[in-house]
């Protein structure tokens, strides 16, 4: 048997939570590993441009944007590897943890920094019109000022959908709403607002058939009435997909509270504790309401000042 690493910090992802708090921890000689998790460079590698992370001027691409993030995190000797975390136990006063390979390290501390993951229709236009920046999002806030005085679509009818909706309807000249059921499940009030705005039309038992397309971008979409079968073409250049996420968090379970939807619970607000001590929290893995690069790296920045002084306080 291999005989288990021994670290003072382990960072799980690599996104702007993780990247950040490898930045503060290897500053602070904590000689961070960082894992990068099976998407390296996390969701914003699915981002074309981002135009609202501050230091940016020009705007940056996101897969650029964590180019950087990882550069800088190396340049203080931060350990980046790759591969991905897939079993950890955190009973003891060491949390130990194991790569997919079976490698077992032994960490003084844990960042969690997993992030989530948007969910997708599942269609291959979407998929494809996604992945090629070409006008499929899962976050109107990060790519909706790209469609001002555009008309867009969007898919879903939770709380999050309403938000979108009405965020793209101040930019948008038309923003179309799918909602699959013949109702919302946002709450009262969400769905009043998005009711009441006059440029958002809202289709309901409605399912996308197609993102149609051009090749290079979004020219529509092709969608079907379930209850009629009336297929419909709307002329859009914009596609938002706002049907949830999914925290990244299964591995944690039976350790790190957990609350009803997978997100982990802070168990001091205003920090980045978890339940377990040694073990903090940073980015999307305990955010359903920002999900933003900025306040991920914020996080991600406390998370590694609370192990440092964690760590501190060990030593004395
Ligand atoms: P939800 O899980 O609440 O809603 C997802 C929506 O997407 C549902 O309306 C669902 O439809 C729809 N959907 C799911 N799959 C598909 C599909 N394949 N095709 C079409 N539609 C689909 O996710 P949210 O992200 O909206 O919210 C997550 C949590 O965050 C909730 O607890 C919410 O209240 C909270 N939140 C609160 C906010 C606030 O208070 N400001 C803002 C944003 C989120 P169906 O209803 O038919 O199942």
């Amino acid at each position: 048997m291999n005989t288990p690493e021994k670290i003072k910090c382990l960072i799980i992802g690599s996104g702007p939570a993780g990247f950040t708090a490898a930045i503060y921890a290897a500053r602070a000689d904590m000689s961070p590993v960082l894992y990068q998790g099976m998407q390296p460079g996390g969701q914003l590698t699915t981002t074309n441009e981002v135009e609202n992370f501050p230091g940016y001027p020009q705007g940056i691409s996101g897969p650029e944007m964590m180019v950087e993030l990882e550069t800088q995190a190396k340049r203080f000797d931060t350990d980046v590897r790759f591969g991905f975390i897939n079993k950890v136990n955190f009973t003891g006063p060491i949390h130990k943890c194991w790569t997919e390979e079976g490698h077992e390290i032994h960490a003084e501390t844990v960042i969690i920094s997993t992030g989530a993951s948007a969910k997708y229709l599942g269609l291959e236009s979407e998929q494809k019109y996604l992945l090629n920046g070409g006008g499929v999002s899962a976050c109107a806030v990060c790519d909706g000022f790209f469609y001002r005085g555009q008309e867009v679509v969007i898919v879903g009818a939770g709380d999050s959908a309403c938000e979108e909706a009405h965020y793209l309807s101040k930019l948008c000249t038309k923003v179309t709403m799918l909602v699959r059921k013949d109702d919302f499940r946002a709450s009262k009030i969400m769905a009043d607002r998005v009711k009441k705005t006059e440029n958002i039309i809202i289709l309901y038992n409605t399912d996308t058939d197609e993102v149609l397309g051009d090749g290079n971008g979004v020219t529509g979409a092709r969608v079907k009435n379930n209850v009629t079968g009336e297929i419909t073409i709307i002329p859009c250049t914009g596609f938002f997909v706002a049907i949830g996420h999914t925290p990244n968090t299964d591995i944690f379970k039976g350790y790190i509270d957990l609350d009803e939807t997978g997100y982990i619970k802070y168990a001091q607000p205003g920090t980045s504790k978890t339940n377990v001590a040694g073990v903090f929290v940073a980015g999307d893995a305990a955010d359903k309401t920002y999900r933003q690069a900025i306040t991920a790296a914020g996080t991600g920045c406390m998370a590694a000042l609370d192990a440092e002084r964690y760590l501190a306080a060990l030593e004395h």
